[in-house]
């Protein structure tokens, strides 16, 4: 891999397919594969993820709103999207790019009963989500009956999927909660089905229903952070790779006397002299100033060197007072050793949020 000379964030492509193939190996033949590639393809880039995704023959695909939808049909997917979280002002956007939505509740099913009747469609195909205890999207069961007579009356749609969402699953402590979410979520999708008429694909699982609850791939599985390299524990982690890795440059070294400060509002202030590094990348770029004060850290030649004070718009100073290192030298923020989930710890953050938070602003560069 070639140096860093700029802040840039490479993504191993080769890395992702071994993901994918992994995650593949955990699931019986015949279970549909949907890869979820919402928020950039969890902060790396949707459209070559997803390209690269379908050539390794994902079933299906899934993006939180319409506008990422559209983006991945721009760029050439011709699977199936499932919008996970439309709202009413998208669903003629979702007609026109042949995207599928998740009803959720009344107001959605409606308004999309209107929209595909106005569009002249017939069984175009949605997908019905269940709440069985994240409380966040999804009909209960006494919605059953009315959701079921108004779609048994349009020929316009037709429910491709039935699916809900497990709130802990990567939280063995939690396996009781859990499996009474497979167990309410196994009675309303039998309860819709009778009312439908149809038999219509199932499924429930993220990454760690997949790792942890065989009982819950259904027809199809959905997941995001599992591609991207991570297993939600120690023990899983070792068979992903992270397939991101964020590097900058050292842009200056500054010597630090005693009493000395280092950026905005003096936040450091030295008690001995020190060497500090300058670094093209702030919270413009993702790192958040949660990471400042000393909590989070980059590594320059194997060591690490943590951040000094606050986090700048566009820079972190960080202390290389004990590493051998110049002006130009490469810097890792995180890779596959030293991982956005170990610095997202430093925060008391998961590496969701730190993937997904690294700004357009940053240069992608694919390893193939
Ligand atoms: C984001 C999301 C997923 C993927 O979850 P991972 O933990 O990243 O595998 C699956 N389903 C829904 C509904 C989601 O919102």
């Amino acid at each position: 891999m070639p140096k860093a000379q700029e802040t840039v964030l490479e993504i191993d492509l080769k890395a992702l397919r071994e993901n994918y193939q992994y995650l593949r190996s955990q699931l019986e033949n015949g279970v549909k594969f949907l890869a979820v590639v919402k928020a950039f393809a969890y902060g790396s880039d949707s459209t070559e993820i997803a390209l690269e995704l379908q050539k390794a023959g994902v079933d299906y695909f899934a993006v939180a709103y319409t506008s990422e939808g559209v983006l991945l049909r721009d760029a050439g997917i011709s699977k199936p999207i499932l919008v996970l979280h439309p709202q009413a002002i998208n669903l003629k956007t979702i007609i026109d790019r042949c995207l599928e939505p998740n009803l959720y509740n009344n107001k959605i099913l409606d308004a999309f009963l209107a929209a595909a009747a106005d569009e002249n469609q017939t069984h175009y195909p949605v997908h019905i989500k269940f709440n069985t205890g994240l409380n966040r999207l999804g009909f209960i069961e006494t919605d059953i009956p009315t959701i079921a007579s108004k779609i048994n009356k349009s020929r316009s749609i037709k429910v491709k999927s039935i699916f809900s969402h497990l709130a802990a699953s990567e939280d063995l402590k939690e396996r009781e909660f859990t499996l009474n979410q497979i167990k309410s979520f196994k009675a309303l999708a039998k309860k819709l089905s009778d009312a439908l008429g149809y038999q219509p694909m199932l499924h429930m699982s993220n990454t760690s229903g997949v790792l942890n609850y065989p009982e819950a791939h259904f027809d199809m599985v959905r997941s995001g952070i599992g591609l991207y390299g991570f297993g939600n524990s120690v023990k899983e982690n070792q068979h992903f790779k992270p397939i991101a890795t964020l590097k900058t440059i050292i842009s200056q070294i500054h010597t630090i006397k005693k009493g000395d400060s280092v950026g905005y509002n003096r936040a450091f202030v030295s008690d001995s002299e020190q060497r500090t590094a300058t670094l093209p990348i702030g919270h413009a770029d993702g790192i958040g100033r949660q990471y400042g004060k000393g909590k989070g850290y980059v590594m320059i030649h194997g060591k690490r060197a943590p951040i000094v004070g606050n986090v700048c718009m566009d820079m972190i100073m960080v202390n290389v007072t004990d590493i051998d290192c110049k002006e130009g030298d490469e810097v890792i923020v995180f890779d596959a050793t030293n991982t956005a989930e170990d610095l997202a710890k430093t925060a008391q953050t998961i590496s969701y949020e730190i993937l997904t938070a690294i700004s357009q602003r940053v240069k992608r560069v694919f390893i193939r």
